[in-house]
This record gives C-alpha cells, structure tokens and sequence, in this order.
C-alpha cells in the first residue's frame, strides 16, 4: 500500500498506532494525552469493530485515513484554540486540503485494492483462526460457519 501512496506523491505514513474511541463525542484533551503517553499515535471513531470482524473471518484489513484536527491537545502542532475545530473554523488552507484529499479518497482505495489484489501475500491473516477452527471442527471456509 505504501508504494501506491508514494507513487500518488501523497504524504503517508505506512504505519501507526490508533486508538479507537467511541463517538460521536469528541476526546478530551486529557484523554488524547493519555492516549498518546500510551502509545497512540491517531485517536479515532473508526476501525472498530471491522478490524476484529476481519480478523476472525481470516481477512485482512488496512485502513487509509487522514487526519482531520489534532483533537485540541495543544500538541506541538497546533496550539490549543479553544472552540477552533468545527464550525467552519477549520483555516481554509486545510479545508481546501481536506476537501482533496476526500476528493482523491476513491481513487486511493482503488489503486490501493489494485495493487493488493496483485501483491504476493506476507501475511497470515487467513490463518488468525486456525486455533478455533481445530478445537471445534469448523470448515476452513468461514461461510460454511453458520447455517444457511
Ligand atoms: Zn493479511
């Protein structure tokens, strides 16, 4: 995936820690801080439960996100501005940005599932259940898992 990226000349980052929080709410910034202390390095709505969902059908599963505000953290960032993150107060430069990169989202997840679709698989994510599926009878196959 990351190859794709580059050949977009799209800034990325291959890898990264994400904590998943429940929303709709936002974090505060005590918990982004804590979250970060403990090694998160995007704090998100998403990925959850798709992720153990993928996991347990034995598929596998990347995420493209990009980062829309710094959760007010006073970060080395961006520095706290309190009530600057919806409502429009978002500076234009990174509205404008955003709005590419929403924009340029299918195409990225397309040549993203192209180039997957024709890479040589590294992983085992089609083996994460093998222990299960030993300890009770199940089919290799997840579909046949439940009854019709
Ligand atoms: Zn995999």
């Amino acid at each position: 995936m990351a190859e794709v990226l580059a050949e977009m000349k799209l800034v990325y980052r291959a890898t990264g820690t994400a904590a998943v929080c429940e929303g709709p709410r936002m974090e505060t910034p005590a918990e982004v801080r804590t979250l970060g202390s403990l090694g998160a390095e995007v704090v998100t709505h998403a990925f959850a439960p798709e992720v153990f969902l993928a996991k347990e059908l034995q598929l596998c599963y990347s995420a493209v996100c990009y980062v829309v505000n710094y959760a007010e953290t006073g970060s080395r960032h961006r520095p706290f501005a309190a009530g600057d993150l919806f409502g429009g107060l978002m500076p234009k430069s990174e509205g404008q940005r955003l709005a590419g990169t929403v924009a340029a989202m299918s195409r990225i997840v397309g040549q993203v599932a192209a180039a997957v679709a024709t890479a040589a698989k590294t992983c085992e994510c089609d083996k994460t259940m093998s222990h299960n599926i030993r300890a009770y009878g199940l089919s290799d196959d997840w579909r046949k898992w439940f009854p019709a």
